[in-house]
């Protein structure tokens, strides 16, 4: 908490006014965060919620909270003095106007103030990860042999989320993406009524919400023989992953990182067919910071935990994706999924 009063300082705010819910949560460990708020002052951290969750705000919260009716939310706006701060990138502009009616101060925009707070685990965030993790590897393992020609990707994805489910994730971290033959050239190919083929590649991507937090895994996969033209997209996609990991550490520019992927791509001619970023943070949120992109000026450290998932993906053909989740450590890396990535057929 110390970290967020010098932020105000810092900042020159009097007040800090949290709406998103990531950030809601990472400050008091309430798990209805989209329900909640927490307001940070000089005097500490607030979660300020409504009666619904009297008994759950007791149970979680790891600061003080407040219960507000209409009326004592109201009291509560009134009684701000000063330079407060919202979160531009959450609050939505009704929301801003109501404030400015609620409260006469001075409402200034703020940007990824806690997500700075965020970019690097505790242990103890970095445990619920794995956990997420590890649900994730478990659930891919149980549908390898549920693969054949005719399962509709739906079945797959369902699959996969009742285990998920079943075993104590809140949530998939995400839609779950079960691409197919020429539907693998959509990167965010949400699970659809199409029967996988014989010979097609198959890339899933998916994760579990654990506590809050999340994982991230994709897997590409071939049905039957693979045609040697589409298996060369996978060799490139994995040479491209296997580069980067080489050069991963600490110190490391993310952005050095994604400029590789893409000279190993062009090397194999298909740097025009990766049309994403190399990577991404992950924690409360499924994206968070660092990017691993070429437009960043993050530098890897310690406690950072990131995706690389190279792919290429081309229109009418086929696409391939692979992602590795990974803790940044003092001397390097350490993969969370323990997952093998090598090409498979099923
Ligand atoms: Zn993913
Ligand atoms: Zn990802």
């Amino acid at each position: 908490m110390q970290e967020l009063i010098r932020l105000l300082e810092q900042e020159g705010l009097d007040g800090l006014y949290l709406t998103r819910p990531e950030n809601v949560r990472y400050l008091s460990g309430f798990s209805s965060p989209e329900d909640a708020q927490v307001y940070v002052s000089r005097e500490g951290a607030l979660l300020l919620t409504d009666g619904r969750y009297t008994v759950q705000a007791e149970e979680e919260s790891r600061i003080p909270f407040k219960i507000l009716t209409r009326e004592e939310r109201k009291a509560f706006f009134e009684g701000l003095e000063g330079r407060i701060g919202f979160e531009a990138e959450h609050l939505p502009y009704a929301r801003l106007e109501e404030l400015r009616e609620l409260a006469p101060v001075e409402w200034v925009p703020t940007r990824g103030l806690v997500e700075r707070l965020r970019i690097k685990k505790t242990p103890e965030e970095v445990r619920l990860i794995q956990k997420a993790q590890a649900l994730a590897d478990e659930a891919f393992r149980r549908i390898l042999p549920l693969v054949s020609p005719g399962v509709k990707e739906v079945e797959l994805a369902l699959e996969l989320e009742f285990y998920l489910r079943r075993h104590g994730a809140e949530a998939t971290a995400f839609p779950i993406i079960v691409a197919s033959g020429p539907r693998g050239a959509m990167p965010h190919g949400v699970a659809s009524e199409k029967a996988i083929q014989e010979g097609e590649m198959v890339t899933v991507d998916f994760g579990a919400r654990y506590k809050g937090y999340h994982s991230d895994l994709t897997r590409t996969f071939g049905v039957g023989r693979v045609d040697p033209e589409k298996k060369r997209l996978f060799d490139a996609v994995l040479l491209v992953l296997e580069e980067v990991l080489a050069q991963l550490a600490p110190g490391k520019p993310a952005k050095e990182l994604d400029a590789l992927a893409r000279r190993v791509l062009e090397k194999e001619g298909l740097k025009a067919y990766f049309t994403h970023s190399l990577g991404h943070g992950v924690g409360l949120a499924v994206h968070e910071a660092p990017g691993l992109n070429a437009y960043t000026e993050e530098v890897l450290e310690p406690g950072m935990v990131v995706t690389v998932e190279p792919g290429v993906y081309l229109p009418g053909f086929a696409g391939v994706r692979v992602e590795e989740l990974v803790l940044v450590t003092e001397t390097g890396f350490e993969l969370l999924s323990r997952l093998d990535r090598g090409w498979l057929e099923v």
